[in-house]
């Protein structure tokens, strides 16, 4: 296993920030194996500039490569109920326009929006299954490479559902965003609220994952929005999207565990080889809904 170890915070640079906990499990689970923690663990650390929350230690991309594509159809994309965001696109009179989604895994965000203009997907591997429709491309790669192959032709909308907390370099990921879009263009970004998770007792089940490696707040997306030629039009704290349909046992379960006791639901999944994502429970105001204009 390759590691990086990081030095500043990826976000803005500042070499000062505080250690504010460590990850206690032995190894991440990761589509369906156990993978191996770095000699010494993981650190926690906050900016003292920005406020990011991240990781002093993450794996080396080529790692994370490697294991999607081992994994894929067991990992990300799931079932979930987009009513939300396809609200928040149509408040914006968005929902016809050219939309490029970071992280598509399976395309289903793509496929739940009604039909319009180019559906467009960047991921680090592509899923079989993925459909760009309208004349939509597929971009492989991650979003903070500082070499993307893509057509030139920029979008109206960028959406980035749970990808922000994957980033190494939020810097170049922004800068990508903003050369994708068109000139007042919108970038949509769910991801952790690291505000919100502070608050909780626990182990950070969101950051106890092979590949979350940071977790965002308002004032540090401000921040790096500001630098890379965007502003935050709206900004709202919400759960993380539940799953479509009737929810399984299991769900309900793990829902349960995580609202009332989360330090136990951390030790229950690493125990069971499971992840300890937070389950997306509409209880646990633990994510954010930002939208983001080019300026
Ligand atoms: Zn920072």
């Amino acid at each position: 296993m390759q590691w990086i170890e990081l030095r500043a915070c990826p976000a803005c640079q500042e070499p000062a920030s505080a250690k504010i906990g460590k990850l206690r499990a032995k190894y991440y689970s990761f589509g369906g194996s156990r993978r191996p923690m770095p000699r010494g663990g993981v650190a926690l650390h906050r900016c003292v500039t920005c406020g990011l929350v991240f990781k002093a230690v993450v794996p080396a991309p080529q790692e994370l490569t490697d294991a999607t594509s081992d994994a894929e159809g067991s990992l990300w994309g799931g079932n979930y109920d987009y009513a939300d965001e396809i609200a928040c696109l149509e408040a914006l009179d968005l929902v016809g326009a050219d939309i490029l989604d970071v992280g598509a895994a399976g395309g289903e965000w793509l496929a739940a929006l009604p039909a319009g203009g180019r559906r467009s997907a960047l991921d680090i591997v592509r899923f079989n299954r993925l459909d760009t429709a309208g004349g939509g491309e597929f971009i492989e790669g991650f979003l903070d490479s500082s070499e993307l192959m893509w057509s030139g032709r920029p979008y109206d909308v960028i959406t980035a559902f749970d990808i922000f907390e994957h980033l190494y370099d939020p810097s170049a990921a922004l800068g990508n965003c903003r050369s994708m879009l068109k000139p007042s263009g919108w970038l949509v970004i769910e991801t952790g609220d690291a505000d919100a998770m502070r608050r909780r007792p626990g182990d950070w089940p969101y950051l106890n994952l092979f590949e979350h490696h940071i977790a965002w707040n308002r004032q540090s997306l401000a921040a790096a929005a500001r630098a890379h030629g965007f502003e935050i039009v709206s900004f709202e704290q919400k759960a993380h999207k539940g799953p479509a349909g009737p929810q399984s046992l299991s769900w309900r379960a793990r829902t349960a565990l995580y609202r009332l006791l989360p330090e136990l639901y951390v030790q229950a999944m690493n125990a069971a080889g499971a992840r300890s994502n937070p389950p997306g429970d509409p209880a646990s105001i633990d994510h954010f809904r930002a939208v983001l204009r080019r300026t």
